[in-house]
């Protein structure tokens, strides 16, 4: 691989890719291929036994995916990245390589419900605790550690709080006990935010949302500083439980991802007027954006991450039934979940992606009947607040009767 110049928007279009290698073909070719052949017998029995290089089989290693595992390395500082079949086997890889029976896993206050999910699961299974903490300053990390911890595991921002979670104070924390820090970088992409610069072991992507950005692929992405780490990853967690991704989804995401810069400017600067649109709503009770000053930890997200990122929530007067008449209401933006697309999505978390926390956990979360969140899209900011704006005339009579 060439010397990058540490420059996201240059390693996100050329880094892992020699095109002389491939017959100058300036796309990255799909190697749509489950297996691959060896010239002699001999040269087979190298292979497996590591002693040289090339292919074996696609769930070992493909050509196109592992252009998409060298970029995505290059763009996380990381010294190696795992490709998988989506998100949540990412998460589950790294857990499954980082502990085993007995330890203790300890979790920001929030965490996608899928991997709360695989953490209940573990605890039943094999008695690996979790617990789910405020991190926003080292006291509070360190009360929660037991001698079972063995990682920190967070995201950061929050979802749909847009709580953050202190990373510096996380990682100085992991680094006094020994333990290791995974960070789950989705909200932000690897564009705003770089945890393994800053310290972290791992980071992980639901390469599904902002990283492939079109709305048409599942997948995930592990990225983690100690390349030799790494490759036993790949070859123990990854092989033997076969989560992988497919070369074409791989292609996909290597054409979707050289515009990820791009794409988030464009989601910032329209999360950011659509955010002074929604401040000068009177039916609005709550805005929740990082980089917004009146956000609690605006400080700690202007530390870490270099922009706000294209997700806000907010909440509005009244409870679910407004909230549900407001997306009813809605024309143009899409009533979904996922996010990072160039659609304009809205869901609501109470009723949809935390409908299984219980109401009481929900409302120690933040999560109100109310509550919205946004994931900006790529439209004409005047449309999207047209639309807005039709939806919150609709919710207004609705007020008026209660
Ligand atoms: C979507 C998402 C995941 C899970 O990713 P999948 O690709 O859906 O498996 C994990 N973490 C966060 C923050 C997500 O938004």
């Amino acid at each position: 691989m060439k010397q990058s110049s540490g420059n996201m928007e240059t390693a996100i279009i050329h880094s892992g890719y020699e095109s002389q290698l491939h017959h100058d073909s300036l796309a990255t070719p799909l190697y749509q291929t489950s297996t691959f052949s060896f010239a002699t017998a001999e040269e087979g029995e190298q292979r497996f036994a590591g002693t040289c290089g090339g292919n074996i089989y696609s769930r070992l290693g493909n050509p196109t995916v592992r252009v998409l595992e060298e970029r995505m390395a290059a763009i996380e500082f990381g010294g190696g990245a795992l490709a998988f079949g989506s998100g949540m086997a990412a998460v589950s890889a790294i857990l499954i390589h980082l502990t085993k029976a007995g330890d203790h896993v300890l979790c920001s206050r929030g965490i996608y419900g899928c991997t709360f999910g695989l953490l209940e699961m573990l605890e039943e299974k094999y008695a690996i605790g979790h617990n789910l903490v405020s991190m926003t300053t080292e006291e509070e990390i360190e009360k929660a550690l037991r001698p079972e911890t063995v990682c920190i595991y967070v995201e950061t921002p929050i979802n749909p709080t847009m709580e953050i979670v202190n990373l510096d104070a996380v990682i100085a924390v992991a680094k006094k006990h020994g333990l290791r820090v995974v960070v789950d970088n989705t909200f932000s992409s690897p564009y705003l935010q770089n945890p393994l610069k800053m310290g972290a072991d791992f980071v992980l992507h639901s390469a599904t949302k902002y990283l492939n950005g079109h709305g048409d692929v599942v997948g995930g992405v592990l990225v983690g500083q100690d390349a030799e780490e790494m490759q036993t990853i790949r070859f123990t967690v990854q092989k033997d439980i076969g989560a992988i991704m497919s070369p074409f989804d791989a292609w996909l995401l290597l054409r979707g991802m050289k515009t990820l810069h791009v794409r988030m400017d464009r989601h910032i600067s329209n999360a950011k007027k659509v955010l002074e649109f929604l401040k000068q709503e009177p039916l609005v009770t709550k805005i929740l954006y990082p980089h917004d000053e009146n956000h609690p930890q605006f400080d700690i997200a202007k530390r870490q991450m270099r922009d706000g990122g294209g997700l806000i929530s907010f909440e509005i007067e009244g409870g679910k039934k407004e909230a549900q008449t407001f997306m009813n209401a809605l024309s143009m933006i899409k009533i979904a979940v996922s996010l990072g697309d160039p659609e304009t999505l809205i869901q609501h978390p109470a009723s949809m992606t935390h409908q299984i926390v219980p109401e009481a956990n929900r409302q120690a979360m933040g999560i109100s009947e109310s509550l919205m969140r946004l994931s900006i899209g790529l439209e004409h900011t005047d449309d999207l607040i047209m639309d807005l704006a039709a939806a919150f005339e609709a919710v207004k009579p609705h007020l008026q009767e209660a």
